[in-house]
Formats: structure tokens, sequence, C-alpha cells
């Protein structure tokens, strides 16, 4: 940022409040993470000069003999690192590895179930608001009302009755394990593709902490930057036979010109991924998720489905009088970042909601514990209960958190 301020202090003056804002902040949201600074540093390469359309070896352009070296280290490496037969490492995002999986596979037209955006879906597996939403006829699939978990039954009789060209599994904000196994009987059942977005599990998955979803699915979907703590991106794995379709579905289908710079990035990530420290790392992820809901669970908080498998939960606010907006406007006053979330079936519309969705990936990296995680429930509980009597001893808890675990230092 010094160096950009040499430059454009207009620019580095917003970056460096925003560098203060995250040392400063506790960062629940589920979906975030910290890179590592050799991933932040091969972000900012020479790498994004370079035009390489086409893949690795076949390109339309002179001179890329140097970025293939490193799509091939990527792709390698994210092969290793899930036992995949086939990796492309070019979508630019989660939402565009999905289109481009659409775009190989499917016709406008064609039946696909994709989990409910009420129910923890994400907006690319079929919402109305979507593109995927409207080239295709939709039919969502959800959750039990009682147990929160997914009806597979239901799933069943709706696989059978609707005869989809592709089912997509996974979730934005689901907090139990996902059975790909009963997915790939569904599919098979229905004789349908099985796509998996794990976008959100994905580090979970490459360390053995949550069951892989790569034996079972046809393709599976990713992002880079949640769980598996990578540059911003995505990624689409698949077997052999698939291959050939899923490239040319991402160029020249749906993209023109790689990220080499953020390819790099994703090289050095699932570099980091194959050590035996992110193992650790992500077991302690979903031990701090474990220690973060009971100790909110035990301050009287209802939790979606009880509690939590993996990284995050979603907190029902009902019994505390107060709705998601609310929530996280004022965790934001005492320096904690969450966002609101709507719970199954929820009263309120998606704008205001009456949950919150907090996951662990980020204060994970940051080195919290188990009893930190005690502190932030507490936070939380004061939050919801007593807000403007607490406001300041609030704010120096999670002041003395933030400083006993530096950002970037
Ligand atoms: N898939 C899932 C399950 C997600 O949760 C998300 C993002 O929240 C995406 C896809 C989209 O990823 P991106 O924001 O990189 O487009």
């Amino acid at each position: 940022i010094g160096f950009v301020g040499q430059y454009d202090s207009e620019v580095a003056d917003a970056m460096n409040l925003e560098l203060k804002r995250q040392r400063r902040n506790i960062e629940l949201i589920a979906s975030e993470n910290i890179v590592s600074p050799a991933v932040l540093a091969a972000m900012g390469t020479v790498l994004t000069n370079k035009y390489a359309e086409g893949y690795p070896g076949k390109r339309y352009y002179g001179g890329c003999e140097c970025v293939d070296i490193v799509e091939n280290i990527a792709r390698d490496r994210a092969k290793q690192l899930f036992g995949a037969e086939h990796a492309n490492v070019q979508p630019h995002s989660g939402a565009q590895a999905n289109l481009a999986v659409y775009f190989a596979l499917l016709q406008p037209g064609d039946t696909i179930l994709g989990m409910n955006l009420a129910h923890g879906g994400h907006l690319t597996h079929g919402s109305p608001v979507n593109m995927s939403g409207s080239y295709y006829n939709v039919i969502p699939y959800g959750i039990d009302d009682d147990t929160h978990r997914i009806d597979y039954d239901k799933l069943m009789a709706l696989a059978m009755e609707h005869k989809p060209k592709m089912i997509v599994a996974g979730a934005s904000a689901y907090p139990r394990v996902i059975d790909f196994k009963k997915f790939r009987e569904i599919a098979d059942a229905c004789g349908a593709y099985l796509m998996v977005d794990m976008a959100h599990i994905a580090g979970l998955v490459a360390a053995g902490v949550h069951p892989s979803p790569v034996p079972y699915a046809d393709i599976v979907t990713t992002t880079t930057h949640k769980t598996l703590r990578g540059p911003r991106g995505g990624m689409i794995l698949c077997k052999e036979e698939l291959a050939k379709k899923i490239d040319k579905a991402v160029f020249p289908g749906t993209q023109g010109g790689p990220l080499m710079h953020i390819i790099a990035a994703k090289a050095v990530c699932f570099g980091e991924a194959l050590k035996p420290e992110f193992k650790a790392y992500q077991e302690q992820v979903v031990k701090n998720a474990a220690a973060l809901a009971k100790g909110l669970v035990s301050r009287g908080f209802d939790l979606v489905s009880g509690g939590t498998d993996n990284h995050l939960m979603l907190v029902d606010l009902r019994n505390f009088n107060i709705t998601g907006k609310e929530m996280e406007h004022k965790l934001d006053e005492v320096y904690i970042t969450a966002n609101k979330n709507a719970i199954p079936n929820d009263p309120q519309s998606p704008f205001i909601t009456s949950g919150i969705r907090i996951g662990t990936p980020a204060v994970t990296t940051r080195g919290f514990k188990e009893e930190d995680m005690e502190v932030i429930a507490e936070c939380i509980y004061k939050v919801a209960a007593d807000f403007e009597n607490s406001k300041e001893e609030i704010k120096a808890k999670v002041e003395a958190l933030c400083q006993k675990y530096p950002l970037y230092e």
C-alpha cells in the first residue's frame, strides 16, 4: 500500500483504511478469509500484464511459455489436492464457474434441481433473479422443517417426478455435513448429472475435515477464496471424459482471457493447502465453530438445526426480538463483522431477515482458539440482550482480542 501511496494517495488512503478495519474488527463473515502474504504477493505481479486466451500449450497469443508453467502448476496441485482427474483453474469467480458448467452440460429450458436460496442455497443454483433461474426450469429442493437438514427423501421424490438433467448440490448457509453419496444415488436413480458446488467447504474438503464430493460428482465447482484461503476466484474439477466440454465452456464459452496473476495466487494457495499445517488449520476452524455454537446456545440463542458440523452457523434471533439487519448494524458498531441471513421460512423479508450467519475461517487464520470463541459468544449475547449498556465493554473485549492476534505484521 505504501508503494501505491507514492503514486496515488487517494486510492492508497482508502486501502489503508480497509487494512485498519481488518485489523480492528473480528471477522465472522463465513465466506471470507485472510490470505497469506505469499498469496497476496502473487496477485500483485507482472502476470497481470499477460493475455493468455486458451490453455497451456494451446494459446491464442504468443509469449505464453512462462504463464503456461504457472497454470500447469495450479492445475496439477488442484488435482492432487482434491484427487480430481481434471481441473480448470480459469473461472474468474464461483458464479462464473457455475455458469460455465451449465453452459457445458445444459440447454436453455432443461430442468435442474437446486437448493432453495431461502433454505441456504446460492443464487446461481436457480434463483429467479439469477441467469440460472431464468434460462433453466428450476425445481427447488430444501430442508426438513423440523430437523433443518436436507430432506433427502423429498429430494428423491422430486427427482423422480421431474427427471432433471442436473442436480446441483452445495450451499452458502448450511451448517451440516452434506451427504454426497446420497446425492449420487438420487442422481443415478433419475439419470441426472450431479454437480456439487463446494465453494463454502472446499478448505474443509481439502483437509479431509468434510467428506469429499469428488468421488461422487460428475462436476465439482468451487470458489478459491473462502475456507480454501486463496485469491478471489473460481475453479472446476471433473472427470476426464467431461474435461474438453468444461474447458470449452470456460473459454471461449463464457470467459475471455484468464487472470494469470490470480491463477498464480491459486497455485500458491493450493501449495499451502497441501501442507500439514493446513489440515491443522481446518480442524481448528471446525473446533472454533463448535465452541462458538456451544457458547451461543448456552446463552439462549437458537441455532438453525441446533448447531454446526462445519465452519458456519445460522443464528435465529427471534427470541431476542431483534432482526438480522439490526443485529448486523449493532455488531458493526462494536467492530464485529457478520451478515444478516434469512432463516428457513423467515417471516421477514430478505433485506431484514430474522437471522445472522457466523463463520470461523477468518478468525481461525488470525489464531483465535476455543477460549476466544467464549469471549465472542459473550460479546454477541451482550449486543443482542443489552446493547446500550454494554457497548464500551464489548469494544474493549474486541480490541483486546484483535491485539492478541495481530494481522499482517
Ligand atoms: N457458490 C456458493 C455456494 C457460494 O456461497 C458463492 C458465494 O458466496 C458462490 C458460488 C459465488 O462465488 P463468487 O462470489 O466468487 O461468484
